[in-house]
């Protein structure tokens, strides 16, 4: 299995102090010390040995090691050169991982996917506990890497998770919500309190399972204007969507055309853009091609 030690506050506290190193709060460095947590995050990615892993922030490598065993291969991309001292000795009894040492946000993730595909190497699943100042951009970096990716296993801030999973109307709603559910099936597994991390984070966090589709099973059509449309309904939530819309559009769809056009797929104008739902969006931009 893992490398039950790194689950052990006293063993983490053992490594960071001999190698001198001090976490970076800003980069998210909460090092998973609950070997309950860690199992649940293994599980909820069900692992093959003939498949490869990628994981993103290897940390001082605790679930790194956990994957290890699991798969044929683990690649994990770290932006911290600095963990290298601590990672070559945590991580010394295992032969199956390899670390890029690079910014997740720089990193050519097309690139990467194409590569391993050529060479023959199953890689379909993302895991991590993700540094919450990137949690949002990446995962919409990885919804465009739908063609490649079926799962993503992500520990995230609490109300990051919330927004992920929330219904139409509600307080969390957002764009990331119809993003997530556009290109994703997700599945709140976990709620985590900060006291299994160390050092501890001030918020609570959540373990999210996406279910990624192969091919959205919505159809936009003209996805960058479905993708506008969302924006243009929720940049002023408490407008109208005749408002927002027409707004949007100025100069080039008047106000009639637009209430012809919500009264033809039976949305009423008066409704706010944040209670509509995905379908709903979907059937206004389709309209609006037309
Ligand atoms: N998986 C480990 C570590 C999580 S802490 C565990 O669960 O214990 C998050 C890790 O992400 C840290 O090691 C941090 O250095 C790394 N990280 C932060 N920003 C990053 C970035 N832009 N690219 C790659 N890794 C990053």
């Amino acid at each position: 299995m893992n490398n039950p030690k790194l689950t052990s506050p006293t063993e983490v506290m053992r490594l960071l102090k001999k190698y001198n190193f001090k976490c970076q709060r800003r980069w998210g460095q909460n090092f998973l010390i609950d070997q309950n947590v860690l199992q649940i995050i293994v599980d909820s990615l069900k692992l093959s040995k003939e498949e490869c892993i990628l994981e993103i922030g290897t940390g001082i490598g605790t679930l790194t090691s956990a994957l290890s065993s699991l798969t044929k291969q683990v690649i994990s991309i770290e932006k911290d050169k600095k963990l290298v001292p601590i990672l070559k000795e945590s991580l010394s009894p295992y032969n199956n991982i390899e670390i890029i040492f690079k910014d997740v946000m720089n990193y050519d993730l097309v690139n990467f996917f194409k590569e391993n595909s050529i060479k023959g190497r199953k890689v379909e699943k993302v895991v991590g506990n993700l540094p919450y100042y990137i949690s949002l951009p990446l995962i919409r970096k990885f919804f465009e890497l739908n063609k490649y990716l079926k799962l993503a296993v992500f520990l995230v801030q609490k109300e990051v998770g919330e927004r992920l999973i929330a219904k139409a109307g509600s307080k969390e709603y957002s764009i990331l919500s119809i993003i997530t559910q556009y290109y994703s099936r997700p599945e709140k597994i976990h709620l985590v309190p900060y006291t299994v991390f160390y050092p501890q984070p001030k918020v609570s966090s959540m373990i999210i399972r996406l279910n990624i589709y192969e091919k959205p099973p919505i159809n936009v059509g003209d996805e960058k204007l479905f993708l506008n449309i969302i924006k243009a309904s929720f940049q002023q939530r408490r407008k109208r969507l005749i408002n927002s819309l027409s707004n949007y559009f100025k100069g080039n769809i008047n106000k009639l055309e637009i209430e012809d056009v919500l009264q033809k797929i039976d949305i009423n104008k008066n409704r706010r853009g944040e209670t509509l739902t995905l379908e709903e969006f979907a059937k206004l931009s389709n309209q609006l091609t037309k």
